[in-house]
């Protein structure tokens, strides 16, 4: 039986958990924007040179952290797709949704070669709901 060791942690393990302490430091969405129900975001990725990842799907509600960065879907890349510029004007302003598209500016470790860039693109579409009732209080 053979165990890895701990102390040897590879950067794209620290940049993931790096990721994940931002995202539990942000708080909830419902801390920061209460009058948000539900927040929906879809990624589309376009791939250059390789297949391109399955789409994704993510449902945001009040309880989830209010942090928009995704990991990129490549498990050999330490690159994410930060929205968190995006999505908070959106929510600020309190729009329905917002649209674009954002490049993976992580690199990849392929097997044999050298770290390259990611270059992964996304199309991603942000849709939020608003409480109906509380949205023009304030
Ligand atoms: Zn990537």
């Amino acid at each position: 039986m053979r165990f890895v060791s701990r102390t040897t942690r590879s950067l794209l393990e620290q940049s993931r958990e790096q990721l994940l302490r931002r995202r539990a430091a942000a708080g909830t969405l419902g801390e920061a924007f209460p009058y948000v129900e539900q927040i929906r975001v879809e990624l589309c990725f376009t791939a250059s040179e390789s297949t391109a990842p399955a789409a994704q799907r993510h449902a945001l509600y009040p309880p989830a952290p209010a942090y928009f960065e995704f990991a990129c879907p490549f498990g050999d890349c330490d690159g994410s797709f930060d929205l968190n510029g995006v999505a908070s004007p959106l929510l600020k302003k309190a729009k329905s949704h917002v649209d674009g598209t954002i490049q993976c500016s992580g690199s990849r470790t392929r097997s044999g070669m050298p770290r390259q860039p990611c270059s992964l693109r996304a199309d991603y579409m942000i849709t939020a709901q608003y409480q109906a009732s509380s949205a023009q209080k304030g």
